[in-house]
């Protein structure tokens, strides 16, 4: 399993068989838990792409970010986040 340091704080990052069809989730950021799941079918650029989501997810959670969030301004973060360093990877590291 491989892990990633959040702000001081280590996630684990799980793949999960079946995820989807159980919750209905392709990814999840449990951050009591400190773990990342990831459905098991996620391949290539869309599996990096839901990672960096949920990692935004946890940077929201660790930097104390989501205490003035709602749900769907807490979406709005993640996708922005997770898109912007996508695209700032492409920019320094064509
Ligand atoms: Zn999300």
């Amino acid at each position: 399993m491989k892990s990633i340091n959040v702000l001081g704080q280590v996630y684990k990052i799980k793949m999960v068989k079946g995820m989807n069809e159980k919750t209905g989730a392709i990814g999840l950021c449990d951050a009591e838990k400190s773990l990342i799941s990831l459905d098991s079918s996620l391949k290539g650029k869309y599996l990096r792409r839901v990672l960096l989501h949920e990692i935004a997810h946890a940077f929201a959670f660790e930097s104390g970010l989501y205490e003035f969030m709602n749900q769907q301004s807490s979406e709005m973060f993640a996708q922005s986040l997770s898109s912007f360093l996508v695209q700032l990877k492409n920019q320094l590291f064509p």
